[in-house]
Parts: C-alpha cells; structure tokens; sequence
C-alpha cells in the first residue's frame, strides 16, 4: 500500500490487486495484536537489527527512514509510543489504528 501510494505520488497509474475481501487484513495480527511498527534505533544501530548484512538497506533508509514512517503515522493522527528496546507502537495498543490509515492513503 506504502509502494502504490508512492508510484501514484509520482504519476503511475496503479492499480492495487489483494487476493482477501480486505487489504492489510494480516497487518492486524502483527505484534500479538498491537503492530510493532518499526523501532527507533538510529542508523547503524536500526540496521544492525536485520539478520545478515543490512548495509544494502542504507540508501534505502535514506530516502525514508523510520523516523519518517512515524512522522507519516503521527501526521495522520495515529499517536506512537516508545517502549523497551526502542520498540514502536501505536500509543491505542491497536493495530487496526495502524492498518486503516494505509488504505485511505494508497486511495
Ligand atoms: C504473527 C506475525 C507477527 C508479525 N509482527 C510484526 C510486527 O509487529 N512488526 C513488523 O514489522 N512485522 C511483523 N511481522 C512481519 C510482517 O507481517 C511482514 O514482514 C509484512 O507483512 C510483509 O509485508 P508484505 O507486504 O511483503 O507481505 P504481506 O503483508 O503478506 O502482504 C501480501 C498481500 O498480498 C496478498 N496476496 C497474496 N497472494 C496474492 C495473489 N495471488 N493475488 C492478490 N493478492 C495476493 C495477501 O493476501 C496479502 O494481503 C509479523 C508477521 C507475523 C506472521
């Protein structure tokens, strides 16, 4: 959803094709319920949370980082919280409140 809304952003006409009656449905059950968004360690501390080498991640995380996926979050009006090991949830302890903001956004 994050991917057709960029390429739409930037002129593709895209269409969006899910299998199940609902986009984003598995999103829900992530983080026993709660979505672990993404965490808050910062450069080569964040990238040294993926198994093997994540230095490929680098440019990647630089046109959109972490931060910037909580910014987008909390720009839409989706509170986070911070908690042990830098780990990022929605502050509501829902991860519903994650999901639906993702299809209003690739519409
Ligand atoms: C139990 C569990 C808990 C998790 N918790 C977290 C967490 O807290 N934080 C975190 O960052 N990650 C978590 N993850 C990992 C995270 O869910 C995945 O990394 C992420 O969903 C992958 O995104 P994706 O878009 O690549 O694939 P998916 O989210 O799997 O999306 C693929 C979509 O394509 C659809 N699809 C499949 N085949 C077709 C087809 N032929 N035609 C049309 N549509 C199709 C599927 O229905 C699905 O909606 C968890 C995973 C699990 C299983």
């Amino acid at each position: 959803m994050m991917a057709a809304a960029a390429a739409a952003e930037n002129g593709a006409k895209v269409t969006l094709l899910e299998k199940k009656e609902q986009v984003g449905k598995k999103l829900k059950l992530t983080g026993k319920g709660r979505c672990n968004i993404t965490s808050a360690l910062e450069g080569a501390n964040f990238i040294s949370g993926y198994a093997g080498n994540g230095r490929f991640l680098y440019s990647a995380l630089n046109q959109f980082s972490n931060q910037d996926l909580v910014n987008f979050f909390n720009k839409r009006g989706l509170a986070t919280v911070t908690e042990r090991g830098q780990r990022v949830f929605p502050a509501s302890g829902r991860a519903e409140d994650v999901v639906q903001i993702l299809p209003e956004h690739a519409k």
